[in-house]
């Protein structure tokens, strides 16, 4: 023991953890090799390997549980692997607010108690258009901070055919009834008219709730008022019309050959209060966001439950910087991660395929070819449309299985999370970032020997 602590190799590990922790491996290792010897396994030992077993050891312990992975997936928004990147163009503002004292809550103009969702106002009120903003803690506590202050014990009116579930069983339904509420449902899943809000409308009723049915489509026989038919419908009715849009988007990226998704500028127009993500299209940091007319955003403001769901100086300086990108919308396409994948060009992604192709192609026994794909963007947006791909298509040699490959190719240094099909191997280059295609060459020639 006396040899190992003070061996030239283990005394780093030990200004890293600590003597204690050290020891405890060292106990543990030697303890091993102390079995392997009495069982007859292991008859003789150097101390080098010993010192190669603790150093293991500790690496194995200290190694992150959250950790960066290669998406090879194509789906834009995973929600699993984290959704939006945020843009590397926003990396020093970072830095100088996580490591600095800051003026989260302070005004410094007058020397007193400042409000920390001041920050983001005024360019959000610039992007979006509403007279007021908020921002918590995600899209889910947006929702339900809206209802649970403005319509406490009241009823919700709701098509039938927008009664969502995001995943991770956030369901409208169950939320209105959390908040107090109680659902009102109308229409049908396929049609609701203007009349059958209309008839709902009594005494008791709260708000009109429009949900984006951001994950899924109904097509065919459908019929839906629009956004600006109910505003009016709950205006004249001197109640607010609650637009809870999911993912929201402030750039239309039709004029990239993407079908129309709402902006978040449209809804604001034509709703009282309207809730989005952070973290999905807008491409910025886990956030909620609700905007809308100032005397409802001033009452779910005063809400105590706002505490509980405030967001973090680290969330407010990624979604500063985030939104300031949108000033010079063609830079925002360019320089926002998640809109840079979904309008990549198909030249790009057959640039980048080849290229990966082509390396992979020089490792004995695969063969390798890029093959037409699509993408998704996923994160409950674009529902059921598919962006088309170049997709990297690895065959394995013939005593390799494909679904024990995946498996290595997950669980290795850095986690690849790739596609499998028939059994092939399918990487998908669009979610892929600037250096994955060198980590992908070196992990599979490496599995391929
Ligand atoms: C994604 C989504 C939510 C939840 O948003 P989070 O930011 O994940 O909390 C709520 N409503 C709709 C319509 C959504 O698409």
């Amino acid at each position: 023991m006396n040899d190992l602590i003070h061996h030239s190799r283990i005394e780093p590990l030990i200004t890293e953890m600590g003597s204690q922790e050290v020891k405890k491996l060292i106990n543990s290792v030697l303890t091993e090799v102390r079995q392997s010897i009495i069982s007859g396994k292991v008859t003789s030992i150097a101390l080098d390997q010993i010192v190669q077993s603790i150093i293991d050891e500790c690496t194995l312990k200290r190694r992150p549980s959250l950790e960066p992975v290669i998406n090879g997936t194509g789906v834009i928004l995973h929600t699993n692997l984290g959704r939006s990147l945020l843009s590397p163009a926003i990396k020093d503002y970072i830095n100088r607010i996580m490591f600095s004292y800051s003026n989260l809550e302070y005004n410094l103009q007058e020397k007193r108690r400042g409000l920390r969702y001041h920050h983001v106002e005024k360019v959000l009120r610039e992007l979006t258009g509403a007279e007021d903003v908020l921002v918590v803690n995600n899209n889910a506590a947006a929702v339900m901070l809206t209802l649970d202050t403005l319509v406490p014990s009241k009823e919700v009116i709701v098509s039938r055919g927008e009664l969502v579930e995001i995943g991770g069983s956030f369901r409208i339904p169950e939320i209105i009834t959390k908040g107090g509420g109680t659902l009102h449902e109308v229409g049908t899943t396929n049609k609701t008219h203007l009349s059958d809000y209309q008839a709902a409308l009594n005494e008791d009723t709260g708000a009109i709730l429009k949900v984006h049915t951001s994950n899924y489509r109904i097509i065919g026989f459908t019929e839906r008022p629009s956004t600006a038919e109910l505003q009016q419908l709950a205006e004249v009715a001197d109640i607010p019309m609650i637009n809870d849009l999911g993912s929201g988007l402030f750039i239309d990226l039709s004029k990239y050959g993407l079908p129309k998704e709402p902006l978040i500028q449209e809804a604001v127009a034509n709703s009282d209060i309207v809730t989005f993500s952070g973290d999905k299209l807008l491409g910025g940091p886990q956030a909620g966001i609700i905007a809308g007319k100032h005397s409802l955003i001033e009452k779910i403001k005063s809400n105590q439950l706002l505490r509980a769901l405030r967001v973090d100086k680290l969330t407010l300086a990624a979604l500063e910087a985030t939104l300031d990108l949108y000033r010079n919308p063609k830079r925002a396409v360019r320089e926002i991660p998640t809109l840079r994948m979904i309008t990549l060009e198909m030249d790009e992604l057959t640039r980048c395929a080849n290229d990966l192709a082509n390396k992979l192609n020089t490792v004995n026994g695969l063969s390798v070819k890029v093959i037409p794909g699509s993408s998704q963007v996923g994160g409950g947006s674009f529902p059921g449309y598919e962006i088309p791909t170049a997709l990297v298509s690895v065959q394995l040699p013939e005593d390799y299985s494909a679904t024990r490959f995946e498996q290595l190719l997950r669980t290795g240094p850095i986690p690849i999370i790739a596609r499998l099909e028939h059994d092939q191997i399918l990487l998908d280059v669009r979610t892929l970032q600037a250096g994955d295609t060198e980590i992908i060459y070196n992990r599979i020639a490496e599995l391929v020997k």
